[in-house]
């Protein structure tokens, strides 16, 4: 799970600003080195969640990379460096925010899927909490974001990614009824599930700084790396339920502290 990708350092210039949003921005250099590093599995490349679904990936694992947000460089920088290495990126869109300075507008991403990359819902308006909103509010968010994106692209749009992580049951049936046939959540898993019809993956986070050869290994399927973050993960989740409202309050507190 990646999300922006700069030319320089000037995070802010893509997708939603702030110290937590940038922790998931990457330079353009360090994101070559992990395209480089995950290239092993380029065997793999070329797969999207649809060959999963047909179950017509080629064997063993299949590797798939996927980008949150919509910000405005997947057009500029994310997609001409896959498509180098070979690689179908899923590009999921929060469309209360299409057109704004910092991230995609309509002809980009009817761009972006006419060269072969997967466009998915990303809600409409990115709330905080997805799994605290109301039911009718979740199905609102999905119908909405859908209906706008496939507008865009020309046919139905399945695919979507849960904002902020913020899975429940809830969450992934509402998705379903909406006409989702896969969900991405942030739990760093492998291991895909089904939820009210939905195809619900897990992903691991990538973020600023985490080693080449690290990424390396999780899109080799080896266990070490992909452990320690789910440990990680747990944490954090314990912390999103036990906390709720306070966990986002100290999370901003000590990212303006560090
Ligand atoms: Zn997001």
């Amino acid at each position: 799970m990646y999300h922006d990708v700069l030319p320089d350092d000037r995070f802010d210039a893509s997708g939603f600003p702030g110290p937590g949003a940038a922790r998931y921005k990457l330079r353009v250099d360090e994101f070559e080195r992990h395209l480089s590093a995950i290239s092993p599995a380029r065997a793999k490349a070329g797969v999207t969640v649809f060959d999963l679904r047909a179950g017509t990936s080629r064997s063993g694992l299949p590797v798939l990379l996927t980008f949150d947000d919509g910000g405005a460089t997947a057009a500029s920088q994310i997609v001409d460096r896959i498509e180098r290495f070979g690689w179908r990126g899923h590009f999921f869109i929060p469309t209360n925010y299409l057109g704004k300075a910092t991230f995609l507008d309509r002809a980009a991403i009817r761009e972006i899927h006419r060269r072969g990359h997967v466009i998915g819902s990303h809600s409409a308006s990115h709330p905080p909490r997805l799994s605290a909103c109301t039911r009718a509010r979740m199905l609102e968010e999905w119908r909405t974001s859908v209906a706008v994106l496939s507008d865009i692209v020309g046919e139905r749009v399945r695919i979507a990614s849960v904002p902020e992580g913020y899975y429940s049951p809830l969450v992934g049936e509402t998705a379903a009824e909406a006409g989702m046939e896969a969900l991405f959540t942030s739990e760093p898993t492998s291991r895909c599930r089904r939820d009210g019809g939905c195809l619900v993956l897990g992903r691991h986070a990538v973020q600023r700084g985490m080693s080449p050869a690290a990424v390396g290994a999780l899109a080799a399927g080896r266990l070490l790396p992909a452990l320690q973050q789910s440990l990680l993960w747990g944490v954090k989740e314990i912390g999103k339920q036990v906390g709720g409202e306070h966990y986002l309050k100290l999370r901003t507190l000590l990212l303006r502290r560090r």
